[in-house]
């Protein structure tokens, strides 16, 4: 890391509301030499409000490596640079993972400034539990991988979090609820605006009002967890006919070592690891 270097600043931006911009980032906006914009358009009505005045470049989907090289290459000629997307805080379901990693593999110094975030705001105005939970961005739109990532999770039993857009909330609460069963969902949209909105429901209740209601606004979906107590019987029930072996040979399968299988099966049938051991002692295997 060379001293001389400049350093890659995230800054979060408001997700609605003007005045959710912390005093830290501001002064950052003003100092670096550079702002990256997933959108210099878009974020030219935040700067002309703070009366920023920086050059600009854009950085974003479609450019995101080509143009993670041309910043490095700044970074490196000692220019402090900001890394800005539409909303919220870079990195999260944006573009600005791609730069991250990038300057740090070369070396370059990377800070990320807290800010507003739509994960975080959504969950915690959720009313669903926020003590484990795991943030899907968005489900993919590719059939099978959508498949996979939602039988993924169906056994989930943290919270989860999915962003989505309106154009697609019909389906993907339709599809959310074909897989998972039904269960209790919060729809958080415009969040921090004027409208803001919570709706607490089941997936079932939401698909229902979805049917009759244009959805509007962007959407965080944060659905409850399943309940371990269930997860736990509906294993039993489908463990109980089944030999030590045969299930040792589940995860054998999945590519677990012998310890980590005898962990899971343990697990899953709800004894210590030590009586699998024992069991499979026995039976030789
Ligand atoms: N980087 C952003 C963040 O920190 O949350 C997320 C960017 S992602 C491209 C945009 C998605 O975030 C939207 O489709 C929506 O799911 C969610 N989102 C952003 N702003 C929102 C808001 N004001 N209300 C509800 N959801 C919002």
């Amino acid at each position: 890391m060379a001293e001389e270097w400049g350093m890659l600043y995230l800054c979060p931006t408001p997700i609605g509301n003007l005045k959710d911009i912390s005093e830290r980032i501001l002064d950052t906006l003003r100092e670096v030499d550079i702002i990256a914009c997933e959108d210099t358009r878009n974020s030219l009505k935040l700067f002309n409000h703070y009366g920023i005045s920086k050059p600009l470049t854009s950085y974003h989907e479609h450019n995101k490596y080509d143009k993670a090289k041309e910043l490095i290459f700044k970074l490196k000629q000692g220019n402090d640079i900001a890394i800005v997307t539409d909303a919220g805080t870079p990195g999260i379901s944006d573009p600005g993972e791609v730069i991250v990693k990038e300057c740090l593999d070369e070396g370059i110094r990377v800070t990320s400034l807290p800010g507003p975030c739509a994960l975080i705001t959504a969950l915690t105005m959720s009313g669903q539990k926020t003590g484990r939970f795991v943030f899907e961005a968005f489900l993919p739109p590719e059939k099978k991988e959508r498949a996979e990532i939602l039988k993924e999770l169906k056994d989930e039993t943290r919270t989860m979090i999915i962003y989505e857009a309106p154009h697609h909330l019909k389906k993907t609460l339709k599809d959310i609820l074909e897989a998972l069963g039904d269960r209790q969902i919060s729809l958080l949209r415009e969040l921090t605006k004027k409208f803001e909105e919570v709706k607490r429901t089941s997936l079932s209740e939401a698909v229902a009002f979805y049917d009759n209601n244009e959805p509007r606004g962007e959407y965080v979906l944060v659905i409850e967890g399943k309940d371990r107590k269930i997860l736990r019987s509906e294993k039993e029930e489908i463990f109980k006919d089944m030999s030590l072996g045969e299930h040792m040979e589940i995860y054998l399968e999945q590519g677990y070592d012998k310890k980590e299988s005898m962990k899971l099966v343990a697990r899953d049938r709800g004894i210590s690891k030590r009586d699998v051991y024992n069991a499979l002692l026995q039976t030789g295997k």
